[in-house]
């Protein structure tokens, strides 16, 4: 019988997406198959993405990775979500919070509740439901400590993320693994060979001569995508008519302010503004839309919105939100913005990378990559990619803005069925359902739905099983169990200096 197991993987890339990749295969694989990852100084990284949601911490558990250590290591602070500023009106804010919001009754969303009692009373302030998510209550004051579970309290606990520096992340996740697991060349690759007859990639050449060979490739080469795109033409998918935002300027700006625990997203003329704080500055972008303001009147805007003095000029990105046609195509798999890019609005990129290996260990093939594996991973990619894809059109589709042309035109965009089916039910029904695994659970399309104020007109019938009283006490309860666990956490900064031992300025 033919050994067809793969014994060799090659990694062009060594950004975020590269050495995440390296660093879980290396642990997983152990040590039957020979990783190799290829990067060139010469090239460099993307250098941003600072923002992440909570899965990355099951990262940490597959590697053994102690949290203290890691925020250390890349100047990282806690993330309890993000607040959206200005999307729907100038001045209206809201949060994104992770975890809970109160507690369901039997089968049904806390949600419905809080909206039958905010119909019954004649107003939707939406505000108010972030009074029953410990999260929203804790982020309100800056408070932060990484609670599991709440004591003597049926709360569920804090749900959190990091702030970090996603560079260091990548020179982290480098330096741990284990000795001899993975090959680091320096080079850069001039060209990639194809297998005759089914195309495969059979090696790639490096600008010194040198010639590595494989028998599966990880493309993590970035936009360029040097092997998905540049060698196998898979195509990509452009989803600007949705997602118009096509470039960035990034820039650090010096520590000061409040050490606030969640992302800060800002609306602005043509697109919008972060703000992240970091333990020793604070990351500031700005992503829009060129075809409704220059270059120069977007680095105005971003200098003129940071709280501190900038730590240098804005560096430039530029963009096209989309996805690869086929993340998998023959033996190469894309990973990170070789497999498309949605923007940074709900720092999904870096989880893509996470769920991406993930699927890819749970499907390894051998070295034929069965049509029918490659074809599955596709399916589930697509599947992953498009729900938070609508997840982020929401944010633009539901606004009120008319002031400015880009504002306008998000209004007025046609957008994808699945989307529009989904703000219909919600709508109709303050009903909200998770499909399949895909990433934003029921609490995080609500709080946006309604942050974005689109209010329901009924609530579930099942929340009308209680008296007027009853109803009351419930959420008055809810009310008190949230401020009381919220009471106990300290000040984030605080937090921060005790739990990684670094100075807080
Ligand atoms: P890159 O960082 O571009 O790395 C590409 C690698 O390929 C480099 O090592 C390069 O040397 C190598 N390479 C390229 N060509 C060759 C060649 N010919 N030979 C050898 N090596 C080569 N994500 C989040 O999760 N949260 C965020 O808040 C966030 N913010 C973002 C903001 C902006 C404006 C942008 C653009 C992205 C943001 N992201 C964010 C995305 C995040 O930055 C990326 O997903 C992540 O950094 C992964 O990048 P990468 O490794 O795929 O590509």
């Amino acid at each position: 019988m033919n050994d067809s197991r793969i014994r060799q993987v090659v990694i062009v890339g060594g950004g975020t997406a590269g050495w995440m990749a390296a660093a879980l295969l290396a642990q997983a694989l152990g040590t039957g198959v020979a990783i190799r990852l290829v990067e060139s100084a010469e090239i460099g990284t993307v250098g941003v993405g600072e923002a992440t949601i909570p899965q990355i911490r099951h990262i940490n558990r597959f590697l053994g990775i102690d949290e203290d250590e890691l925020l250390r290591f890349v100047h990282g602070t806690y993330k309890l979500g993000v607040q959206l500023n200005g999307f729907t009106r100038p001045g209206d804010s809201y949060l994104h919070a992770f975890g809970d919001l109160g507690l369901p009754l039997g089968l049904t969303p806390f949600h419905h509740y809080w909206l039958r009692a905010v119909q019954e009373r004649g107003h939707a302030d939406a505000q108010g439901l972030w009074a029953y998510s410990l999260n929203a209550a804790a982020a309100a004051e800056n408070r932060f400590a990484p609670l599991e579970t709440v004591p003597d309290n049926p709360l569920g606990g804090i749900r959190y993320a990091y702030h970090f520096d996603a560079t260091r992340y990548a020179q982290y996740l480098r330096e741990r693994i284990a000795p001899g697991a993975v090959q680091r060349i320096e080079g850069k690759v001039v060209d990639v060979r194809l297998r005759a007859g089914d195309g495969f990639i059979e090696s790639l050449q490096l600008d010194n001569g040198e010639i590595v060979e494989g028998d599966f490739f990880v493309d993590c080469s970035g936009f360029r995508g040097l092997l998905i795109e540049g060698a196998l033409n898979t195509g990509y998918e452009n989803w600007q008519q949705w997602l118009p935002c096509d470039r960035a300027l990034a820039v650090a700006s010096a520590p000061g302010g409040p050490m606030r625990p969640y992302t800060q997203a800002s609306a602005r003329t043509a697109g919008w503004q972060w703000r992240i704080p970091l333990r020793h500055r604070v990351g500031n972008g700005h992503v829009y839309c060129s075809r409704f303001i220059s270059d120069d009147e977007a680095a105005a805007q971003l200098l003129a919105n940071l709280e501190t003095e900038a730590l240098g000029d804005p560096r430039p990105l530029r963009f096209v939100t989309g996805m690869r046609r086929l993340a998998w195509n023959r033996n190469c798999l894309a990973l990170g913005l070789a497999a498309g890019f949605m923007e940074p609005l709900e720092s999904t990129s870096i989880h893509l990378v996470q769920s991406g290996i993930s699927r890819l260990l749970a499907m390894f093939p051998d070295r034929h990559c069965d049509s029918a594996l490659v074809d599955e991973y596709n399916r589930q990619t697509r599947f992953e990619y498009e729900h938070v894809r609508d997840f982020l059109i929401l944010h633009y589709k539901a606004t009120e803005r008319t002031d400015t042309p880009f504002w306008q035109q998000c209004g007025a965009m046609e957008i994808p069925p699945s989307l529009a089916r989904r703000i219909e039910l919600f709508r109709r029904t303050g009903m909200v359902f998770r499909e399949g695994d895909e990433l934003f659970a029921e609490t995080g399309w609500v709080q946006v739905l309604l942050g974005q104020r689109i209010e329901p007109e009924r609530h579930h019938p099942l929340a009308d099983a209680l008296t007027t009283p009853q109803l009351d006490g419930f959420l008055a309860d809810i009310r008190t169990l949230v401020g009381r666990a919220k009471n106990t956490l300290p000040a984030h900064h605080a937090f921060v200096a005790r739990a990684a031992g670094s100075p807080v300025t």
